[in-house]
């Protein structure tokens, strides 16, 4: 059976994106794979960032990403989720690749390099971020990683350790494949301004957890199709981004409604946006219940990710004492 692996980023509270780009997959792929599908929330990569890494808000960012996850329908009674720096050996093998791989396709990786130039002294844990990566999803011989495409590049890299310490040590780890969300659409920002994403700002994001009526106002303000001037003014959905978040949230009745109310000037914006303020309610009103339960009960969270690192720990163990006995450490 495959193994998956797939890192979280415990940055800010997910987003539509998130959720329907990546946690959803998450469920999906948990409920083919149980126990073999691992999903951890990476804090070791997020102390390279130090915009994201303030140490008063990090554990409570590690918790909020669990409980997110968990409210949007990861068992972790039926996978392994937990917390990366609670299974210390992806230190430990992010230091015997570190001796594998040279400096200079470090510095060749495109995130590293965007990333760097934002620096004028370059901490070299962002140098070493693909190699942790790398033994993130090698510690448990995982095959299978969802990614995002912008992934490819460290995923590359993963296969080529993998070579490597195969070449040096004997055969070892397999060469894991990036698996992308083949049904995963592209999530506009709320703002109008390409994709949503948590580094242009909240202005851009619909956060799962965010009050409803937050979301309403940032609905109301956003941009719909710019030829539609008039109420009377037959709109084109394809070219609004009110109508790709109907796809996302709202059933086939609606969208069908939308679809031709919209073109034949049927329906006015505001009307559309309060049905799709309908489905989004319908959507995430029973998951921000649930985040709040989970919330009031933070033993359950933390009881949840311990119980996940000692699942992670002892699928580790016997991978790690191969891995010390072929590179000949003294037992
Ligand atoms: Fe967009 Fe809906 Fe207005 Fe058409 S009716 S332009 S889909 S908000």
């Amino acid at each position: 059976m495959p193994r998956v692996f797939s890192g979280i980023q415990p940055t800010g509270a997910p987003h539509i994106g998130n959720y329907f780009g990546a946690m959803q997959n998450y469920v999906t792929l948990g409920e083919q794979f149980g126990k073999n599908s691992l999903y951890c929330v990476v804090d070791l990569h997020a102390i390279t960032n130090p915009a994201a890494s303030d140490p008063r808000e990090l554990a409570g960012r590690t918790f909020d990403m669990a409980v997110a996850n968990f409210a949007a329908g990861l068992d972790p009674a039926k996978v392994v989720f937990f917390a990366q720096s609670h299974v210390p050996e992806h230190q430990e093998l992010s230091w015997v690749f570190t001796c594998l791989t040279p400096v200079g396709e470090l510095e060749r990786m495109t995130q590293y390099k965007d990333k760097a130039a934002q620096y004028e002294s370059v901490p070299s844990g962002l140098l070493m971020y693909p190699v942790l990566m790398a033994a993130d999803i090698l510690l448990y011989k995982a095959d299978t990683v969802p990614v995002g495409d912008d992934q490819t590049q460290h995923i590359e890299l993963t296969r080529e350790i993998a070579r490597k310490f195969n070449h040096h040590y004997g055969e070892t780890f397999p060469e894991p494949k990036a698996v992308y969300n083949q049904g995963a659409v592209r999530v506009p920002g709320v703002d109008g301004h390409g994709k949503m994403s948590k580094s242009k700002g909240e202005a851009s994001t619909i956060g799962i957890l965010e009050p409803l009526d937050s979301i309403w106002q940032k609905l109301r303000a956003a941009p719909t199709d710019p030829q539609r001037v008039r109420r009377t003014d037959p709109g084109n959905p394809e070219v609004c981004l009110i109508f790709d978040y109907h796809k996302l949230f709202s059933d086939l009745d609606t969208i069908q409604l939308v679809d031709v109310g919209c073109r034949t000037a049927g329906i006015g914006c505001v009307d559309c946006k309060k049905k799709l303020m309908e489905g989004v309610t319908a959507h995430l009103e029973p998951l921000q219940e649930r985040a709040e339960g989970l919330r009031a009960d933070p033993d359950y969270v933390r009881d949840a990710l311990r119980q996940g690192a000692q699942e992670a720990r002892a699928i580790a163990a016997p991978i790690m004492d191969e891995v010390r006995h072929k590179v000949g450490f003294l037992k």
